[in-house]
């Protein structure tokens, strides 16, 4: 995350989405581009075949995790955006197994050591 969104995320509680402040103070040419892409919500939704189980992320993938724009981890945000705030150090476990999934309730929110426990109980 960049030092901006960090900062718009404590001082707003809205994480990734620039302030209507930001926004007027682009270039023309970022307000186009912003408009375009729009909201990181927007931008993961398009890419996100909702399915009866699971949301699967159908963009681009590192290490097997979706990721969008530079350094977003797709499941991350999407349990920032629809569940709640991400606590430093804490995990995001997939309930359903599905690392591509998006879904808000197939996201739990761990310790690194509950996570490791979770891992352990599955496998
Ligand atoms: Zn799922
Ligand atoms: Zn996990």
């Amino acid at each position: 995350m960049s030092a901006r969104a960090r900062d718009i995320r404590q001082r707003t509680g809205q994480p990734y989405q620039k302030s209507a402040e930001t926004r007027t103070r682009m270039s023309l040419a970022q307000r186009r581009r912003f408009n375009a892409e729009g909201t990181l919500e927007e931008q993961l939704l398009r890419l996100t075949k909702k399915t009866r189980g699971c949301w699967l992320w159908q963009g681009r993938t590192v290490h097997g995790y979706g990721r969008m724009g530079k350094n977003y981890k797709v499941h991350r945000l999407a349990y920032e955006l629809w569940v709640g705030p991400l606590k430093d150090g804490h995990h995001i476990h997939h309930a359903c197994g599905t690392m591509l999934c998006v879904k808000p309730l197939h996201l739990v929110q761990m310790t690194e050591t509950e996570h490791k426990d979770a891992h352990r109980q599955l496998h």
